[in-house]
């Protein structure tokens, strides 16, 4: 780590959000060497216009004042949902998981009855087996003939459907960033697989689970 890597999690002030230089020493945007006009005009590119408006007006539409406090009134879906709308998109693709296959189920029809083209494709299409990619037996489950997620399929198979937006419902850790790569469209996560959790992945950060590391440090 060099002086000037970003280092937020370091700071007390969190200065930037009042758009003041925080006073931590190593706030990025006194000494990043970034020219902050030059970053604020990439924003001037057409599409990155519309996505930041549409994820501004998506914000404003779910933080609404209820009782006099501003609260959240509508889930991640119905977010995910106003942003397609925002864009134009009509048609997307859900790359799920066999063990998030309920999930994806569900969310499949919601989005038809709210009227978008929906593509979805599961992580096993194509039924590629773990030693057919090199994984040797020792990182199996059982052995090299059990079938293995298969992203990279996944993302051509809704490049191939024109998706306009792709959604991820439970994809593996590492399963998820080949996805994510070799999508064409722009990828939102819906939910994030947690195998020990119930899919509710920082919950060991309020727990003592890794108390034993911090006390290391
Ligand atoms: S004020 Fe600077 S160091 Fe602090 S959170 Fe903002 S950018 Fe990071």
């Amino acid at each position: 780590m060099t002086s000037n890597s970003p280092r937020c999690d370091h700071c007390g002030d969190v200065g930037c959000k009042a758009g003041q230089p925080g006073k931590f020493k190593y706030c990025p945007t006194n000494i990043s060497g970034h020219d902050r006009a030059e970053i604020v005009k990439r924003y001037n590119d057409p599409e990155l216009q519309k996505l930041m408006g549409a994820a501004a007006k998506v914000e404003r539409g779910t933080l609404q004042t209820v009782n006099g406090v501003r609260t959240p009134i509508r889930p991640r879906i119905s977010e995910i949902m106003a942003f397609a709308d925002e864009m134009g998109w009509t048609r997307i693709g859900v790359a799920f998981c066999l063990a998030a296959r309920d999930e994806a189920l569900r969310l499949t029809k919601v989005l038809e009855a709210r009227g978008f083209e929906v593509y979805s494709i599961i992580c096993r299409a194509f039924g590629m087996t773990k030693g057919e990619v090199g994984i040797p037996a020792e990182n199996c489950l059982k052995s090299p003939d059990e079938t293995v997620c298969n992203p990279v399929y996944q993302a051509e198979l809704l490049n191939d459907a024109d998706t306009q937006l792709n959604i991820v419902v439970g994809l593996c850790v590492g399963h998820d960033m080949l996805f994510n790569k070799h999508s064409n469209a722009y990828v939102t996560t819906l939910m994030v697989k947690d195998r020990m959790t119930g899919n509710n992945p920082v919950g060991p950060l309020y727990s003592n689970f890794f108390s034993a590391i911090l006390k290391q440090k």
